[in-house]
């Protein structure tokens, strides 16, 4: 009888740890859970990374640099008219001319990303004070940072700034007519 017993007793007392660790865990499902948040979908080497970007690309989408206030890029960027920007490294859709404002500071702006999951943001240090950086959620390159409530007449009063070598124009005109040739490509 005794081994029997203290069988029961064992069974007993592991049901009571496992519906004990049942109870505990109120947790989402682990599907749900966002433990992967900092994992990239494109990944590459830096080796891959530079055979497809440009060396100013490859500084700042990789190495989290800086291009030149009011260049080249920027004064470009300027004249642009309604579109979609990608981003250089992997194609993803970040922003788009809806949410783009003149912020004066010489790199792009936007009020807003175009795809709010298609961003990511981190705290940086690099500086010596927290900035929050704002990376791409597919490749994780490094796109620029976001800065809040500096005034801006803008919906959100956040300015996503963001270095344009990093991204790819897509004018509306070119989306259209793409979309209406693949359109008339499926009939
Ligand atoms: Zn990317």
């Amino acid at each position: 009888m005794k081994p029997i017993t203290l069988l029961t007793g064992l069974c007993v007392i592991a049901m009571a740890v496992f519906s004990g660790l049942l109870a505990l865990d109120n947790s989402p499902p682990p599907h749900k859970k966002n433990k992967d948040s900092n994992k990239v979908s494109v990944e590459r080497t830096k080796e891959e990374w530079k055979k497809i970007l440009s060396p100013e690309q490859f500084r700042i989408l990789r190495e989290a640099g800086t291009e030149r206030p009011n260049g080249k890029i920027y004064l470009e960027f300027k004249e642009q008219g309604a579109g979609t920007y990608y981003c250089a490294g992997c194609n993803t859709e970040l922003f788009s001319s809806k949410e783009k404002f003149d912020s004066h500071c010489g790199w792009p702006s936007f009020y807003d990303p175009s795809k709010a999951k298609n961003i990511k943001t981190s705290t940086d240090y690099h500086l010596g004070y927290a900035r929050t950086e704002v990376l791409c959620a597919s490749c994780g390159g490094h796109l620029g940072h976001v800065f809040k409530g500096e005034g801006f007449d803008t919906p959100t009063d956040k300015r996503y700034c963001i270095n344009g070598t990093v991204l790819k124009f897509v004018p509306l005109t070119n989306i259209q007519s793409g979309k209406l040739s693949r359109e008339k490509g499926e009939k």
